[in-house]
């Protein structure tokens, strides 16, 4: 038979099913069955059980309620969901439990949230076009998508017409919770291919109506006209699965989510998840190795602000000529005005986290503390302002007129809070003396206690002689005066006698009685009336959300500038001319910006030169000459160009460019699971599709993963593709020297190398692009360069010769068969050399002396 308590466990417990329950009993939260086994082994805590060796025994394990934060923390890093029950009275005062909210990766607010980094909560409405006879499900699908980061506020919605624009869009987002609905959740392929990293939520539909309702009621409007989203109905439905579930996870105000922006990446370059993979934007190709990512590059920005936003600038390079121009301009002011950026990053230094202030405050979640930091930072934005007036690029002058609304809000805060409140809000220090009447006596109660004390008691001595009187404290009778045996006959008749002990009596008086209740309580009282009066500056700054949202970002704006500036100043970067339209791509001096940073090697400095006559360029020369190297330099050159950064570069001119795609052969790239031939061939489709002429492509080493006649011929009439139909700018880069061929036959087509020496030890890398084509791989140098054993490499020498000799391109050669062949019958590598050397010579025509010496000769091998 279930307790009452345990009867509400399994209340709450069927609520939130895909939760772990923090069960709130007294000082701690305590977790059962398989929460407790759970939590048990991720969190490394003591399993116990109730009822233990009974039919009824309950796992379970527990946590202190004032240490439950840490523990919380990990559990949502690791992707689990926590429902927190606390302890409530109920309305015939009896005690029961309510989820006070429910924390999961897409809306956590604690501090293992990474403060450069946005966290986002995605939404996802798919809109399928079903084949009514066969009832499967046809190719086309369109996507709705509802974005908020709740630790900001931000809230956008956007549309994307297929599936490939559609999974961009999420890996570039990179979601920490992904809500879908359940039809579409049942669809295990799809699910599958969602970013590992994001827990995917799955939810009941929402309908239209509904959906409306739900937004014009928290945007408190009659419709979403002003959102410019009042037609676009699967936007809607998207953002409403998003807000419902911030509703019935955090049971709080939302205020700081002010606004609803519809947004489109067709105003941006466009950037699929793999061309991030294998520039290394954000994260190394292959996690456990420590190499540096393209965004490590750039000076750490001064607020959390300016990181994340840093972040989308990155993911998101413009198209749009003015505002390339517009930040270009910018960064340039501030590289030559000294004193506007060494002012800017003096002040930025002491501005906290607006954005999550602001959630933290209006979520209910924001103690004294978190107000200290947003009055200190609000105090500064005058200042900022005073800065900015002799600025004069419009993107630095515009954002002027944001930072003086705040004067009252500050002299509110500076008022009531003292400088440093408690991170505590109910053990009071909170508010200053002199706001609040009612607080500065319960103060002075509290803290004159003994004061008050010692004055009643000289008071009563006089009055009654009693000249050994003393007062006491018991917890059962509270403050009592204590008349010892010998002077009892004086103790006044109204005295109230409360306790005998051997040698006294304690009395209680009317006064002291009164005194009592107000001593003791004036503290928790006062602690009761600062949580008060703090929850109510902390609703007084609510309505400044929107005003210093838009500070928020303004300063992120500046910020990112400012890291332009300094990491232009650092590398020795140019400012390169874009132009809306232009035929031609040059780069004079270019180099890779993190190949530079972590070589020992000093970099060498290539140009690079394409037009309408020349768009495509196959780059060979042997493994580690540098091409891949020289490929990514010249794209991240434009990603940077194109997100108003300057570039590594002398100088550099292009015309924009609409979507940068890189490629790396399937040899290069062992996709989970998956034939590293299908995914090459799978993204180089998806290239092949979505191309136009003002793409820039670059395609490293791709046709390698299949057997080499196949890679081969495949890559061939991909370039070819891309050069007769297409007309974008390409560079190719490939080991294969045969290929060179290639670009001999396209017209607009040229055969560059990176250049190598040879001398008697090896090759030596030059580093250097160079005009033409190579006639040698290198191969076996290379090998030898990186130490496999020389009797393979004078081997590998042989097995080449008579490669070379039987025309590798023209004829059809079995490629594995010579080798094969001899490995099996177990000849070694000295017979080898012996044999050819046989074979080779002609008895008839050797001198005796010249037989004698190849004997010596053959003895040597
Ligand atoms: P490939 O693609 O031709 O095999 P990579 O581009 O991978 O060669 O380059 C191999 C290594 O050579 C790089 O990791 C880098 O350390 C070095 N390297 C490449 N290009 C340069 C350069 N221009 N200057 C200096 N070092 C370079
Ligand atoms: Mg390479």
């Amino acid at each position: 038979m279930p307790t009452p308590v345990q009867r509400q466990y399994w209340e709450l417990k069927k609520q939130n099913p895909d939760a772990i329950l923090f069960f709130r009993l007294g000082d701690f939260y305590e977790m059962f069955h398989d929460d407790a086994k759970l939590c048990a082994r991720v969190l490394g805590i003591t399993l116990t059980a109730r009822h233990k060796g009974t039919d009824n025994e309950m796992p379970m394990c527990g946590m202190p309620y004032h240490s439950h934060q840490e523990y919380l923390e990990t559990l949502i890093t690791q992707g689990y969901k926590v429902a927190i029950a606390e302890q409530v009275t109920d309305k015939e005062g009896k005690i029961t439990r309510k989820i006070d909210r429910v924390i999961t990766p897409g809306t956590n607010q604690g501090h293992s949230l990474n403060p450069d980094q946005n966290s986002f909560l995605v939404g996802v409405i798919e809109n399928r076009e079903e084949t009514p006879k066969s009832g499967k499900k046809s190719k086309k699908s369109s996507y709705a998508l509802a974005v908020s980061d709740l630790s900001t506020g931000e809230f956008r919605t956007s549309f994307f017409e297929n599936e490939i624009l559609f999974f961009d869009e999420i890996y570039k987002l990179n979601p920490r919770e992904i809500l879908i609905e359940s039809d579409l959740f049942d669809d295990q392929e799809l699910c599958s291919r969602l970013p590992k990293g994001s827990l995917i939520t799955p939810r009941k539909k929402i309908n239209e109506k509904s959906a409306r309702q739900c937004l014009t009621e928290h945007f408190k409007l009659p419709n979403l006209e002003s959102f410019g989203l009042e037609k676009l109905t699967d936007q809607i439905e998207a953002a409403a699965l998003v807000l419902k579930y911030l509703e019935e996870t955090q049971k709080t105000d939302l205020a700081h989510i002010q606004k609803i922006i519809p947004y489109t990446t067709d105003h941006f370059m466009h950037l699929d998840h793999q061309t991030f993979r294998h520039l290394e934007i954000f994260d190394p190709l292959y996690q456990d190795e420590n190499t540096a990512t393209f965004i490590s590059i750039f000076t750490k920005p001064k607020t959390a602000m300016g990181a994340r936003l840093l972040r989308q600038w990155i993911a998101q390079p413009l198209r749009d000529i003015d505002l390339i121009h517009q930040r270009q301009t910018g960064v340039l002011e501030l590289i030559e005005n000294y004193e506007i950026t060494q002012s800017l990053i003096e002040k930025f230094k002491h501005i906290s986290d607006l954005e999550r202030l602001l959630a933290r405050i209006c979520t209910g979640n924001g103690n004294p503390r978190d107000l200290a930091y947003l009055r200190d930072s609000l105090t500064i934005l005058p200042q900022i302002e005073q800065t900015l007036t002799s600025a004069k690029s419009d993107i630095l002058t515009s954002q002027n007129n944001k930072f003086s609304k705040f004067e009252s809000l500050i002299n509110l805060l500076q008022k009531k809070l003292v400088d440093t409140p408690p991170i505590e809000m109910t053990n009071g220090g909170i508010i200053r003396n002199g706001v609040d009447t009612k607080l500065d006596e319960y103060r002075s109660i509290a803290q004159n206690a003994q004061h008050w004390l010692d004055n009643y008691l000289s008071e009563q001595k006089e009055k009654t002689g009693i000249n050994t009187l003393r007062v006491k404290f018991s917890k059962t009778f509270g403050f009592c005066l204590e008349v010892s045996k010998g002077q009892i006959e004086k103790a006044p008749k109204d005295w109230i006698r409360r306790q005998t002990l051997v040698n006294a009596e304690r009395f209680s008086t009317p006064e002291l009685a009164e005194y009592e209740t107000k001593a003791l309580s004036a503290e928790s009282q006062a602690y009761n009336l600062e949580y008060q009066l703090f929850c109510q500056l902390r609703d007084e700054i609510v309505q400044y959300v929107y005003p210093i949202q838009e500070v928020a970002k303004s300063i992120a704006k500046i910020d990112v500038l400012l890291t332009f500036a300094k990491t232009a100043q650092k590398w020795n970067w140019n400012r390169p001319t874009i132009l809306k339209d232009h035929n031609a791509f040059k780069v004079k001096d270019g180099r890779h910006p993190v190949v530079e940073k972590v070589s020992t090697e000093t970099f060498i400095a290539n140009n690079c030169t394409m037009s309408d006559q020349s768009n495509f360029h196959l780059i060979t020369g042997p493994n580690m000459a540098g091409k891949s190297t020289y490929l990514r330099q010249n794209a991240l050159i434009i990603l940077l160009g194109q997100i108003g950064s300057f570039i590594p570069a002398r100088s550099a001119q292009w015309g924009i460019v609409d979507r940068i795609f890189t490629r790396v052969g399937a040899s290069d790239n062992l996709a989970g699971g998956k034939s590293t031939f299908f995914v090459e061939m799978t993204e180089t489709a998806h290239i092949l599709n979505a191309v136009t002429k003002k793409s820039f492509v670059i395609l490293d080493e791709i046709g390698r993963g299949t057997s080499t006649f196949d890679g081969i011929s495949l890559a061939w009439a991909i370039v070819e593709f891309l050069h007769d139909k297409i007309g974008c700018k390409t560079l190719f880069a490939t080991h294969y020297h045969e290929l060179t061929e290639l670009a001999n036959d396209l017209p607009h087509a040229e055969n560059y190398h990176i250049a190598v020496s040879q001398n008697e030890s090896g090759i030596i890398f030059l580093r250097k692009i160079q005009k033409g084509g190579v006639s040698d791989s290198f191969g076996i140098e290379v090998a030898k360069l990186a130490g496999v054993p020389k009797p393979i490499i004078k081997n590998a020498r042989l097995v080449l010769q008579r490669l070379e000799s039987e025309n590798l391109l023209t004829g059809k050669p079995n490629l594995f068969n010579i080798p094969k062949k001899e490995t099996q019958n177990k000849i070694s590598e000295e017979d080898l050399a012996i044999l050819t050397k046989i074979k080779s010579i002609n008895p008839d025509e050797l001198t005796p002396k010249q037989a004698l010496d190849l004997w010596y000769e053959v003895k040597q091998f």
